[in-house]
């Protein structure tokens, strides 16, 4: 792997290699984009096949993160720590102390907190030795439960935005809604849902979370790969990346794509394959935005009320969206991007 070529393909900054023989750490840090201010991203402990991988990761995820963080109008730019090792079995103090020396050493040039594998505990090691970690004991992202709850508000909004763009009339009520993933996003999107009288079919591969979610608010089961199939007005990933490929696209039933997935296109031309179907899609890191204006918000020393009340301005940013793609005749994945690009240019 050429690093340096990989990392102009991604066009990050600076990549920080982190090993530290006394905790066993090997970590790598992304530092993508910080015209617009420090990096902010979560730190995400896998079990990585290979070193290459692990640096894949973090420059894509980091780079997703300049994208959210851009459209958004925050004032923060994008980052990403990923550490090589089993979130279940490797996990010691002694380590993510490490990573906070690491964290610390960059001065504020990145901010981490709380991604796939890690958890409140994790970032509480790191502020130890570091200042710049947010979803520590006391905060807001504390737990995830209030962040997952803002990024499925924000969703919700984002889905409103969508069926006014698609129907001519924001009314939920009396649609029909698939939701993959019933984990924390997407039991708290079905919650909105469902209260907007909504009609719920819902898959995951965990049964006792399907059965929570049937019981709560009255929803259909469907079987984990037949949920792209199922005859609905809005299909809302909430689980993995990737779902939107060559082999889902085709199954599509629905009339707009929009849920809380990270990385939902498997490549970037399954924005245009969606588009050319006639199929609405609201870009994942617009839409998914809720977790990350919070984190952005604690950051700044407000409150869960004003977040909320930020979180909000997904929805304009929607249609602003929606209304470039229309303009420029193109899908709605590239005028996320367009946007992004334009906010980082001018900065
Ligand atoms: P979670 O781990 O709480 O829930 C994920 C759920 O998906 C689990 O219930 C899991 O069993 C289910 N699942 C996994 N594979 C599946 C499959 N093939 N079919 C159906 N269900 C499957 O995670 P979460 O915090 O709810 O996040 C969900 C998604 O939203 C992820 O892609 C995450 O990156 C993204 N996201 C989350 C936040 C947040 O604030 N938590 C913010 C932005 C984006």
């Amino acid at each position: 792997m050429f690093i340096l070529d990989e990392m102009e393909q991604f066009q990050c900054e600076q990549l920080v290699f982190c090993q530290d023989p006394s905790s066993g750490l090997r970590a790598i840090i992304a530092i993508h984009n910080t015209k617009l201010g420090p990096a902010l991203g979560g730190c995400r402990m896998w079990k990585y096949a290979t070193e290459e991988q692990a640096v894949t990761d973090a420059l894509r995820l980091a780079k997703g993160m300049t994208y959210k963080a851009a459209v958004s109008g925050l004032p923060f730019g994008g980052g990403k720590a990923v550490i090589i090792g089993n979130p279940n079995t490797d996990k010691t103090m002694a380590k993510f102390r490490s990573l906070g020396q690491f964290v610390q050493k960059l001065q504020g040039r990145y901010i981490t907190g709380i991604d796939l594998g890690t958890t409140v505990q994790d970032m509480d090691w790191v502020n130890i030795e570091s200042e710049y970690v947010t979803d520590i004991t006391g905060s807001l992202g504390a737990f995830g439960e209030f962040t997952a709850e803002m990024t499925a508000y924000g969703v919700f909004l984002g889905i409103k935005a969508s069926v006014g763009k698609v129907y001519g009339s924001e009314l939920l009520k009396g649609k029909t809604i698939a939701v993959q993933g019933l984990g924390k996003v997407g039991y708290f999107l079905c919650r909105y849902l469902h209260e907007a009288g909504v009609q719920l079919v819902v898959s995951d591969i965990n049964a006792d979370r399907v059965k929570k979610v049937l019981n709560a608010f009255g929803a259909r089961p469907a079987a984990v790969d037949d949920i792209f199939g199922e005859a609905c007005d809005i299909f809302a990933p909430c689980a993995l990346g990737g779902i939107l490929n060559d082999q889902t696209i085709p199954q599509l039933k629905c009339k707009i794509v929009a849920g809380g997935a990270n990385n939902q296109l498997a490549e970037d031309r399954h924005g245009e394959a969606l588009h050319s179907s006639g199929i609405l899609y609201a870009p994942d890191y617009v839409i998914n935005a809720g977790g990350l204006i919070t984190t952005a918000v604690d950051l700044g020393g407000f409150d869960a009320p004003y977040a909320k009340r930020r979180v909000e301005r997904i929805y304009p940013t929607i249609n602003s969206v929606f209304q470039l793609s229309e303009t420029l005749s193109i899908c709605t994945a590239a005028a996320a991007d367009r946007m992004a690009e334009q906010v980082l240019a001018k900065a």
